[in-house]
């Protein structure tokens, strides 16, 4: 006989319900705001150039916050699905939160933080190093998107059992009823103040399965108008 375990297969596939409802509901709300405005600028708002600039960028927001979150859920999945392929080496830290730092550049004057790598010169780890810099650009994103103005973001390295590299902000921070489920998909604190920042919730989602992959953990630490800090842990590489 042959024996299935149907317990599992049903609790994986409620699971996939209930994210392609939420992906679902994702989608749909940028693009409703997306058929809005075109059908308001085909009524008549396109006569009137300054209205038609603004619906138009409105329009351009929605459409990339749309974009995003579709490279998200794609990446998201690729990982779920075991179809990421880690090549890790030894990787030099410090030049790699350069690299992330710059990339956000632009958005941290925009919003006036500070970004600084704190990270020793001699610091490496072991790890992919494209996916060490995209788990590396979604914390300090965050750090300077739930930020207040003049706020500061530091990225810093401790080595330990394992290693630890620690991006903390001293922004809004995070209510502690909030920090259990932090990592799930499409989870956020503040959903309206995610969107307006054009976040996807799945940020933190693919942090998490990233250090996962790396046979790692992330962790956070968060007081409410205080700070937030997040720590990835990395083991070291095997000898
Ligand atoms: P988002 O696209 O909304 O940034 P994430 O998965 O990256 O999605 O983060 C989920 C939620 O966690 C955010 O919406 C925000 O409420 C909260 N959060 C993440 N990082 C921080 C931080 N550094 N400070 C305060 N809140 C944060």
């Amino acid at each position: 006989g042959v024996f299935f375990d149907i317990t599992r297969t049903a609790r994986l596939e409620l699971i996939r319900q209930e994210f392609l409802s939420s992906v679902s509901h994702e989608l749909r709300t940028p693009l409703t705001s997306i058929l809005a405005f075109v059908e308001t600028l085909e009524t008549g708002a396109l006569d009137d150039p300054e209205s038609s600039r603004r619906f138009l960028s409105i329009i351009r927001k929605n459409a990339s916050r749309m974009h995003g979150l579709i490279d998200d859920i794609l990446e998201l999945t690729a990982i779920e699905g075991g179809n990421v392929h880690l090549r890790p080496t030894h990787v030099e830290l410090a030049p790699l939160v350069d690299e992330a730092i710059s990339a956000l550049d632009a958005k941290a004057q925009a919003r006036g933080i500070r970004v600084t790598n704190q990270v020793p010169p001699n610091a490496g780890v072991y790890a992919d190093a494209r996916r060490l810099e995209r788990m590396l650009t979604n914390l300090i994103d965050n750090g300077i998107k739930f930020n207040r103005p003049n706020g500061h973001v530091r990225i810093r390295h401790e080595s330990a059992a394992r290693d630890k590299i620690i991006v903390e902000d001293d922004g809004e921070g995070i209510p502690q009823h909030h920090l259990e489920r932090l990592f799930e998909r499409f989870y956020r604190v503040d959903r309206s103040r995610s969107s307006d920042m054009g976040g996807t919730g799945l940020g933190l989602a693919i942090v998490k399965h990233l250090t996962l992959l790396h046979g790692g953990e992330v962790t956070v630490a968060s007081e409410p108008r205080k700070g937030t800090a997040f720590t990835i842990h990395l083991p070291h590489q095997p000898s």
